[in-house]
């Protein structure tokens, strides 16, 4: 689709956008919208069917879609965001709905995005629909738990793969790559919960690093206060290279995708490779790791706790009925536990990695929803 937007010079500007609805066997579609200067809509469809097999993987009542925008959101003003955001939905409100597609925040889009959305639609509908948009602020219908839930899913994926291969999580180390909403939750609840030092993170300006520790939530405070992680006191400042392929226990990548390549892979010298982001390692990258002994918790399992409770959001919506945090958190252990313990014996059986096998039992799953509605 094409909008227009009017920007605060005055002029009037038209910026491209996306939704790929890949598949509803399952039920309505979910998944993010991507606001980024390079967005295609090759890498909006390929995590359209990253969605499908995701929500798939821990078994939520949806299939798969994705949105993104063509826009550099850190050049422009909140004014701007915000047209932005209320011109997508007027783009493209008709094919969205709590019973249809349901979009959540992804890279460069956040709450505030989720709430003007949120608005645009029910203005257009003519009634408040809390439950066509999740990852909201709680005053208008978001639920506890949403703002770290990626982050959190992916800690109980580290710490089940940790009991599995013998890891002692207290003494171990990590480097994270991307410091905005799922890296800098992901470093401080492996800290927090599971005790592991965080020795390396960095975000688009460069990284940091430290052999006893990061506070990551000081680096944090650093970097709404500088626009960076650079700088941060008591550190050395290191390159993205030399965060993917340093000595650490658990890498997480949490930014973008296609960072872990053939070119990289047989220098990465982590031992479980998290996946926050979507899409951070190639096929090519994954055959080298592989017979490397790395072993890498697949994005669409790793990093599915962000939809568990968007789904949760959507859950509480429709019914109208609100949930403490407590009750969230235990939720959420519980499906990534499960999703998790529903992959690790078929890759051990198969004897193929992760991803494969987290492929085997997603795909399983929509292909038997599809046989059962009959389109095969
Ligand atoms: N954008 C997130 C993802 O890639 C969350 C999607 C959602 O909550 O619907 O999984």
């Amino acid at each position: 689709m094409h909008f227009p937007v009017r920007m605060d010079n005055g002029e009037l500007r038209l910026f491209k956008g996306f939704r790929v609805q890949y598949n509803d066997a399952r039920g309505p579609m979910k998944g993010g919208i991507r606001y980024h200067p390079q967005e295609t809509i090759d890498t909006v469809r390929a995590l359209a069917s990253w969605m499908t097999w995701k929500c798939a993987m821990v078994d939520l009542p949806y299939g798969g879609a994705k949105g993104g925008v063509i826009c550099d959101p850190r050049t422009m003003s909140q004014g701007e965001l915000e047209r932005l955001s209320r011109g997508y939905i007027q783009a493209v409100w008709k094919f969205l709905g709590p019973e249809i597609d349901i979009p959540a925040p992804d890279v460069y889009t956040n709450s505030q995005t989720m709430a003007w959305m949120m608005d645009e639609y029910s203005k257009i509908k003519g009634f408040p629909s809390p439950g066509v948009i999740t990852g909201k602020p709680l005053s208008i219908g978001g639920s506890q738990g949403r703002n770290d839930a990626t982050a959190r899913g992916g800690v109980y994926c580290v710490r089940e793969a940790a009991k599995h291969l013998g890891i002692d999580l207290a003494t171990a180390t990590v480097a994270i790559q991307g410091y905005g909403n799922v890296g800098s939750f992901g470093a401080i609840l492996l800290k927090e919960l599971m005790g592991c030092k965080i020795v390396a993170v960095n975000d688009t300006r460069g990284g940091i690093y430290n052999s006893r520790g990061l506070d990551p939530r000081a680096v944090l405070e650093h970097k709404a206060r500088t626009g960076s992680v650079v700088g941060f006191p008591g550190t050395r400042a290191i390159t993205g290279e030399e965060l993917l392929e340093m000595e650490v226990d658990i890498l997480v990548p949490s930014a973008l995708e296609n960072v872990i390549t053939q070119e990289n892979a047989s220098r990465i010298r982590a031992k479980v490779i998290a996946e926050l982001a979507n899409g951070p390692t190639t096929p090519e990258a994954d055959d080298i790791l592989f017979d490397k002994g790395v072993f890498i918790i697949p994005d669409f399992l790793c990093n599915a706790g962000g939809v568990t409770v968007s789904y949760f959001e959507w859950v509480q919506n429709i019914s109208g009925l609100y949930w403490e945090l407590e009750e969230v958190h235990q939720r959420l252990d519980r499906k990534m536990t499960k999703a998790f313990h529903d992959v690790l014996p078929v890759s051990v059986e198969h004897r193929v990695d992760m991803r494969n096998a987290a492929y085997m039992v997603s795909l399983r799953r929509v292909a038997e929803a599809m046989k059962a509605r009959g389109w095969y």
